[in-house]
């Protein structure tokens, strides 16, 4: 992939989402600034490239989607990133949130179940000189106990039940954001803050996410 040029056009678009984010309530400065320096363009396909600053998911390869940018920044400022921290993302599709995440965070894991997926992610921030995110092929439903505890837990596909597995991987105070719910209809994204023994849980409302699937790609 050649080098990343700033395109004008894109940064008046980008301008207005930016705004948009603000005017839907997203005021979390470091979220916005992740949003306004990671070209969201790169991250979609060639023939979506006009639409990539527009409040929108859009179709990504292997039959999964990007999410829209208020999607992408809600989660994020809900998960509270910090730059100390180490996240685990679900999910890694495009490669876009985890991106956002790696400006945020010190370190980012991401696991996707399609190898064509995460090698097209890989490909993206190795253009955009991004260094600090481990891509794995893996089933995400199990987490990645071997890099476990994480400070925050992001998953990018919608869980059926709330996902015990996952919050068990978490470190004593930290932060797991999931959407729960039917894969085939609205799922309420959901927060768990693990304290102590005790989980402690906050609905963010409505969403669609693509469902988690379980075990990896056999093709692709
Ligand atoms: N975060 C992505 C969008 C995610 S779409 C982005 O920024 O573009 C949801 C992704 O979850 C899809 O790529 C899908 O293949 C992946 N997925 C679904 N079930 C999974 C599982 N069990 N393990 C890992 N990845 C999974």
């Amino acid at each position: 992939m050649p080098p990343v040029e700033p395109d004008p056009d894109a940064r008046i678009r980008l301008a207005s989402l930016i705004l948009r984010l603000r005017e839907l309530g997203i005021s979390n400065r470091r979220v916005l600034a992740a949003i306004e320096t990671v070209p969201r363009e790169v991250f979609v396909p060639e023939e979506y490239r006009d639409e990539a600053y527009l409040d929108r998911a859009l179709p990504i390869a292997c039959g999964q989607t990007i999410s829209a940018p208020s999607v992408v920044a809600m989660m994020t400022a809900a998960l509270e990133p910090e730059e100390r921290h180490h996240a685990l993302e679900i999910g890694t599709g495009s490669g876009y949130q985890a991106a956002i995440l790696a400006k945020l965070c010190r370190r980012v894991t991401t696991l996707e179940r399609y190898r064509t997926l995460l090698e097209g992610a890989e490909t993206r921030w190795a253009a955009l000189g991004i260094t600090n995110i481990a891509g794995i092929v893996a089933d995400g439903s199990k987490g990645w106990p071997a890099g476990a505890p994480f400070d925050r837990i992001l998953v990018t596909a919608a869980a059926a039940v709330a996902p015990a597995k996952l919050v068990a991987q978490l470190v004593d105070g930290g932060i797991l954001v999931a959407p729960v719910g039917p894969a085939d209809g609205v799922q309420r994204l959901t927060l768990f803050r693990k304290e102590g023994t005790k989980v402690e849980t906050r609905d963010l409302g409505a969403v669609r996410f693509v469902p988690l699937l379980e075990g990896v790609a056999r093709n692709l």
